[in-house]
């Protein structure tokens, strides 16, 4: 390329020339006029490309401004080339901080940015939910004016973030517990990572409901086998009264090994999260097996009514199955009373779902009971459930197998009338 300074000499050196020439032939007046004109020639052609520029500067169209020839081409040319790297590198600047924030956005925390005085200078839709706030109208405000709880105004302060915050009955119904811990960055800045903790303290809450429980029900049969033991020892009993107390102190080993059998079907089902198997069972066997144990259960104290209305087989575990369908008929004829009535029943409806019901004439339930009798040692009443024998977790261990085979336990009852319990399969574990 030719230097700026050759083509400045030149474009005088041809001036010059030309001027002389024409001063040899007209004189030295046109010989002036001719040396200004080959001067003002790449004079004008830089102001047209000049004033081009200034032009396209404004549109913003830079960019797409067709080249013109010889020295202004290269300017033009090398300003478009920078433009468009800048603008690439701008884009993928861009790229790069979207990518950030929907990652930040993706995270199941809150994320609060803030800086060296506080003000939030970004936080994720999460951290928007947790502590009510709106980016848009809050950024670059003092976290500490908008979230006022003392705890977390003292954290801010203390400035020494070991250890976590945990602040509770936050939300915009109070319902969640936050465990929230400053972590510093940059020059002087925070970033507050927030997680809801809420489910993890309800899950610890009811592991230690469920220690508390089964302690408890165990102490009551072990209490009462020591106290037997104790007299068995310390008394003088002749052979019948010892025999006596060994009934009692079996009843009360019983219901221990129940409920520790019971325990370990509720941990097994709770440990095999994948669904129950797709082997087909025969109802009409099962149907004669439940039958077969009411009758023994019953002791003839009540009528019994077993029916088969489809002969279609149920797919899943048969093993568990049948663990469920005994529950509910176990309940119904432990809860009935002695010339009260079972009916248990098989059926395929209109939409192809296969239900098992087992219905009583027995005390019934009332509504607000209905809701929570799933749950572990739920019982209406306690001491009717202990004296037949219950555990409080028959109707647990049926949700849960149940839930395995995507079925629905339904109840419905009437106070002083009966109950009936159904579980409903969906139409893909009804077979042929
Ligand atoms: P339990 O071992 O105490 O029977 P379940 O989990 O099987 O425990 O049942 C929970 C509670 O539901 C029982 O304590 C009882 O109060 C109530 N219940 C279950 N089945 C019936 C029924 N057929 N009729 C009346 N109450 C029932």
């Amino acid at each position: 390329m030719i230097s700026a300074l050759t083509r400045f000499a030149t474009i005088i050196c041809l001036a010059f020339i030309g001027a002389y020439i024409v001063s040899e032939n007209w004189g030295n007046a046109w010989s002036i006029a001719v040396g200004i004109a080959i001067v003002s020639v790449p004079l004008l052609y830089s102001y047209i490309n000049l004033a081009r520029l200034r032009k396209h500067t404004l549109d913003d169209s830079v960019e797409n401004m067709s080249l013109p020839s010889g020295y202004w081409e290269e300017i033009f040319f090398r300003l478009q080339r920078l433009l468009r790297n800048l603008k690439l590198k701008i884009r993928t600047i861009e790229q790069q901080h979207d990518h950030f924030i929907e990652a930040f956005q993706a995270s199941p925390n809150g994320i609060v940015m803030l800086d060296e005085n506080d003000q939030i200078e970004w936080c994720n839709a999460i951290a928007e939910r947790f502590f009510g706030l709106n980016f848009k109208r809050d950024v670059m405000q003092r976290i500490n004016f908008l979230i006022r709880r003392p705890e977390f105004v003292q954290y801010l302060v203390k400035r020494t973030f070991d250890e976590p915050l945990l602040l509770e009955r936050m939300g915009a119904d109070s319902s969640l517990s936050l465990m929230l811990q400053a972590f510093p960055f940059g020059q002087n800045r925070h970033l507050l990572l927030v997680q809801d903790i809420t489910d993890l303290q309800k899950a610890d809450a009811m592991r230690r409901d469920f220690v508390a429980n089964v302690s408890h029900e165990m102490r009551t049969p072990i209490t009462v086998l020591m106290g037997f033991l104790e007299t068995v020892q310390s008394l003088d009993l002749d052979k019948a009264q010892q025999e006596q107390y060994f009934e009692l102190m079996m009843s009360q080993a019983k219901r221990m090994k129940s409920l520790v059998e019971d325990l370990l079907t509720l941990a097994n089902l709770e440990a095999n999260s994948l669904p129950a198997s797709m082997a087909p069972i025969k109802i009409e066997t099962v149907m004669a097996l439940l039958k077969n144990d009411a009758q023994a259960l019953s002791e003839d104290k009540h009528t019994l009514n077993f029916e088969c209305l489809a002969p279609n087989d149920l797919l899943g575990d048969e093993r568990e199955v049948l663990s469920a369908f005994s529950n509910l008929v176990s309940n119904a004829i432990r809860y009935t009373p002695d010339i009260g009535s079972i009916q248990a029943t098989w059926n395929v409806n209109a939409e192809g779902q296969g239900e098992f019901a087992v219905s009583d004439t027995g005390p019934g339930i009332a509504a607000e009971h209905l809701s929570r009798l799933t749950e572990r040692f739920y019982r209406v009443d306690r001491s009717r459930s202990r004296d037949t024998g219950g555990t409080g977790l028959g109707l647990a261990i049926v949700k849960h197998i149940a839930n395995r085979h995507q079925a629905q336990l339904l109840i419905e009852s009437t106070p002083g009338k009966g109950s009936t319990f159904m579980l409903r399969f969906p139409k893909e574990r009804v077979g042929a």
